[in-house]
């Protein structure tokens, strides 16, 4: 019996687990996927946006720009990679310059700090592959961009640390209410509760069914990306969007924290929920718009593409409530972009609301800190190499794009809530994400998860569920 369920280890969810876990309370996340980080949290964007587009007064707007000011110091308590490294709203049409101007209207009125409107000659000072169409541009330099895995892996590992559990592998399939107890029936065991938080995502809608006669229609809107090289990873410094339109933010080019650049997203409503295959057609709109804010991107130096569902709900505002018809329910739900962003905010708010309702009380021996794994490129020569006199496991190399050692492999698999597939072990190392997209690692790394976890190879999988990577041993078969 726990006090409290939260359904979804996505950043939503594990933001929520973080701050809850300040409270002495029995507290559980449960996900249908293998690990955390699976949903749309794995795909999107990672920019943490400024606040100017969410419309004023919007509770999207509040936690956005709440959320955008948090991450600075929650990066550093908690130990994962973020950089403040300002964007630019790029206008190219001198008629649509007023457009720009309510942006930054609309920005000052959310509270965003440090906007300005930039003329030509200064926006191709600050990035010089700005399109030479370009008539202005709104600067935030606010805006940053962070490592979504890791963030999310960073919250939950905290909150594991603080005394919540983590179930995964649990789907949630139906929920009834008895005597003020929800029971949770799951693919596996019935879990009871005195309070849900419904952070599933695309799928929030379903669950919210399954207690209230209210409906909301969540439609997964699908966003294509193209992933390019290191070696362009520097085209632009600042994250450059176009003018936004009612589907979004407009095609964004942009550096990552690991020194990629990132080209997307399409917006695309779709039917299927599990629907993040990309399409022949959305690529090639990513190829002929990608040109209206940045010149000649280097698009050939693509590594790999993907894409992300945005959970968006009609009215375009983030649902963040008890239920009324259903006490005790919490959704969070609606959270398209800029969830990433405001999830830090969201966190704090739905835990003040557990409070409340729940007359939670503080810890007293609360850990706030959390530490990441090691990465050895941010040693000196001297340092590193004392690390491996130490500890010989950092000198053997198995991911050669990203130089990942066997070293992170393990810390990756044996800290707790570990990788227990080889993309638990991607989005936590980064083995596998570089320009060979795992074509030389796998193998290797398929070993050290052998022996770390104790199972045969034809066991593990890429992402959980049937997706194994060995069939079995090929002289079986002739
Ligand atoms: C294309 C795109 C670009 C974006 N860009 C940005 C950006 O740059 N900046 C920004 O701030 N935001 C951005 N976002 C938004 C951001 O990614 C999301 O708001 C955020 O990741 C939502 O997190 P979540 O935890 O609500 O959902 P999810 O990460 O989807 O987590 C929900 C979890 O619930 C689980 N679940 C679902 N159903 C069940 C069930 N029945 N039982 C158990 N578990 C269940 C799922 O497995 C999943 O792990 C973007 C989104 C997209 C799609």
């Amino acid at each position: 019996m726990y006090d409290v369920i939260i359904i979804g280890a996505g950043v939503v969810g594990c933001a929520v687990a973080r701050e809850l876990s300040r409270y002495e309370v029995k507290a559980c996340v449960i996900d249908k996927c293998e690990d955390v980080c699976s949903g749309t949290t794995k795909a999107n964007s990672a920019i943490v946006h400024a606040g100017y587009d969410a419309a004023e007064g919007s509770l999207m707007a509040k936690l956005n720009v709440k959320g955008n000011q948090l991450m600075g110091e929650l990066s550093k308590e908690l130990d994962f990679p973020f950089k403040r490294n300002g964007s630019l709203v790029v206008c190219v049409n001198k008629e649509e310059m007023p457009r720009l101007e309510a942006l930054y209207e609309r920005g000052a009125a959310n509270g965003v700090k440090g906007l300005q409107i930039l003329s030509k000659e200064e926006v191709k000072k600050m990035e010089p592959n700005i399109t030479d169409e370009v008539e202005g541009a709104l600067y935030a330099p606010s805006a940053g961009i962070v490592c979504p895995f890791n963030l999310t892996i960073a919250l939950a590992e905290n909150a594991n640390a603080n005394g919540v559990e983590f179930k995964f592998n649990t789907e949630v399939i139906d929920i009834t209410k008895k005597n003020d107890i929800y029971q949770l029936q799951t693919n596996g065991e019935m879990i009871e509760t005195k309070y849900v938080v419904n952070a599933a995502g695309v799928h929030a809608g379903e669950i919210h069914s399954f207690v209230s006669r209210k409906k909301y229609k969540i439609t997964p809107r699908r966003g294509d990306y193209f992933l390019l090289d290191k070696s362009v990873g520097d085209y632009v410094s600042k994250t450059i969007f176009t003018l936004p339109t009612k589907f979004g933010k407009g095609v964004v080019v942009a550096p990552t924290v690991h020194g990629n650049l990132i080209v997307g997203p399409t917006a695309i409503d779709i039917e299927d929920k599990e629907g993040t295959n990309t399409t022949k057609e959305g690529l090639e709109e990513l190829i002929k718009k990608v040109g209206i804010s940045v010149k000649g991107v280097p698009i050939k130096q693509v590594i790999t593409s993907f894409s992300g569902l945005r959970a968006h709900e009609e009215g375009h505002e983030f649902i963040i409530e008890e239920l009324e018809d259903s006490k005790g329910f919490i959704n969070v739900l609606g959270i398209e972009s800029p969830g990433l962003t405001s999830a830090p905010a969201i966190g704090i708010m739905v835990a003040d609301l557990l409070r409340d309702l729940n007359h939670l009380s503080k810890k007293e021996n609360f850990i706030s800190k959390r530490k990441g794994i090691l990465d050895p490129s941010t040693l000196t020569m001297e340092e590193r190499n004392e690390l491996i006199q130490k500890n010989n496991t950092y000198g053997n190399i198995i991911c050669r794009c990203e130089m990942i050692s066997e070293g992170e492999i393990i810390d990756a698999i044996r800290r707790p809530l570990g990788a227990r597939s080889l993309d638990g072990i991607k989005r936590r190392v980064r083995a596998g994400s570089g320009r060979c997209q795992a074509g030389f690692c796998t193998p290797r790394t398929l070993e050290i998860m052998v022996r770390e976890l104790g199972i045969p190879m034809e066991e593990i999988t890429k992402s959980g569920g049937k997706s194994y990577i060995v069939m079995g041993h090929s002289k079986e078969t002739i």
